[in-house]
């Protein structure tokens, strides 16, 4: 079973607290905007995505 993660490019702000506490899963553009490196994670990193999802500021990343 897989979760869905996404990033709202338009809400985030490029502070980099998803790519530095969980850069397995998040990454970072040219500009310092994270992005997913998978649309499809795991169940099993659903922990790591929600703190993700709790950390950051801008609430730019849903998990489905
Ligand atoms: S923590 Fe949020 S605002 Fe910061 S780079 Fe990640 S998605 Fe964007």
């Amino acid at each position: 079973m897989v979760i869905q993660v996404s990033i709202d490019r338009d809400v985030c702000s490029g502070h980099g607290r998803c790519y530095v506490t969980e850069p397995e899963l998040f990454g970072f553009d040219d500009e310092g905007y994270g992005f997913v490196r998978s649309a499809e994670v795991p169940e099993d990193h659903r922990d790591a995505v929600q703190r993700a999802v709790d950390g950051c500021p801008e609430r730019a990343i849903r998990l489905l």
